[in-house]
């Protein structure tokens, strides 16, 4: 059985180990089923080591949060502009974001009728292209702020497009905007509430752009792109059971596309797991400039010539795969090691990629 184990405790010492390093609130970003970990069980860990509030990207996730946490509160971050969304959102208390003055105006006769308000953080597009306010459109926010009385402004907030690159100009230009836009809503008397725009990169690597809150996913899986001091764990295993030990004679192939062959007598392990669970699968390298197709091409290169070699863990030794990944069997090489049938086989890999049939265990 192949099974993802997850740690509690470890997700929730990355974020206390976040917390004391940042110094403002740390929101978690549980996006993604939270980037594959589980998101309610993520959630609870990180409640009760002391997060309060919690961001989403999908209507369906703050609903299955609002179902395990009560008193969370949960953070809706894109904007839901149909009728039957809009009443799932009030029903259920979640803050939502509002990025157009229409869908502000939608919102909030949705809540008059309900006579309800509705706890909004307005959205501000600084950069990223998707939805928000655009900084020439802060008076529209102005108006939103100041005349729909069923809203209840608790915060803003923006989202950097390249917080993981080396170059740092667009992260200085769009923190500058935001600034632009915060002011200018102040200086309509509206009090912006909660500010935030900073992810993990740019969380971790440049504190002036920390305001009043961060928003969290990567780093508190001990995944971050940029430099850091702290000393994040890695959250999760995935493990699966050796289930053949055999010999193979010199001259086999191994593996679908003949792409190995052995050159002497090896000692393998049959391992059922592959590319239907996730493992090595990664993103689509989703680029058509050719200064980027030459940037993968090398980066691919230079992990062939590391040997490329992918390795699993048997018994805390390292074993290499050979022979092409397959999509339910991968084959390691135990020349060099003890293994038998039974023995646990662990691979590092990206919850995110890790398929939602894998058992997630939680320790
Ligand atoms: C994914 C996401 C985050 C968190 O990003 P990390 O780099 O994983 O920390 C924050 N804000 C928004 C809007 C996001 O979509």
């Amino acid at each position: 059985m192949s099974e993802l184990v997850v740690k509690k405790s470890y997700i929730a010492d990355n974020y206390r180990e976040l917390c004391s390093e940042i110094g403002v609130t740390v929101i978690p970003m549980l996006k993604g089923n939270a980037y594959g970990l589980g998101d309610t069980e993520t959630a609870s860990a990180l409640y009760d080591a002391g997060a309060k509030t919690f961001a989403v990207s999908r209507l369906e996730e703050a609903l299955r949060l609002h179902g395990v946490l009560k008193d969370a509160e949960i953070l809706l971050l894109s904007p839901y502009g149909t009728e039957a969304a809009v009443k799932k959102i009030l029903e259920c208390g979640i803050t939502a974001t509002v990025g157009s003055y229409d869908s502000a105006v939608l919102l909030n006769g949705a809540a008059a009728r309900q006579n309800r308000k509705c706890r909004v953080h307005f959205a501000f597009d600084t950069g990223m292209g998707r939805y928000g306010f655009l900084p020439a459109e802060t008076g529209q926010a102005v108006k939103a702020a100041k005349y729909l009385p069923n809203l209840e402004l608790c915060g803003c907030f923006s989202h950097f497009s390249n917080s993981f690159s080396k170059d740092n100009s667009s992260v200085h230009e769009q923190t500058s905007l935001f600034n632009e836009c915060l002011s200018e809503l102040e200086k309509s008397g509206i009090n912006p509430g909660m500010r935030h725009i900073a992810n993990s990169n740019a969380a971790l690597k440049y504190p002036e752009t920390r305001f009043d809150a961060v928003r969290i996913g990567s780093a508190l899986l001990g995944r971050v792109a940029v430099g850091t001091r702290l000393k994040l764990k890695d959250v999760c295993e995935f493990s699966c059971d050796v289930c053949e030990v055999r010999w193979l004679p010199a001259g086999q192939n191994v593996g679908y596309g003949n792409t190995f062959k052995t050159k002497k007598a090896v000692r393998i392990a049959v391992i059922p797991a592959g590319y239907a669970d996730g493992l090595y699968v990664s993103k689509v390298k989703d680029t058509f400039r050719l200064r980027d197709v030459l940037r993968y091409g090398w980066q691919d290169a230079k992990s062939l010539i590391g040997k490329g070699s992918l390795c699993c863990e048997i018994n805390g030794r390292s074993a290499p795969l050979i022979g092409r990944i397959g999509f339910t069997t991968v084959v390691a090489d135990i020349s060099k090691i003890e293994c038998e049938v039974g023995d646990r086989a662990k691979f590092h890999i990206n919850p995110m990629y890790v398929n939602s049939n894998v058992e997630r265990r939680y320790v």
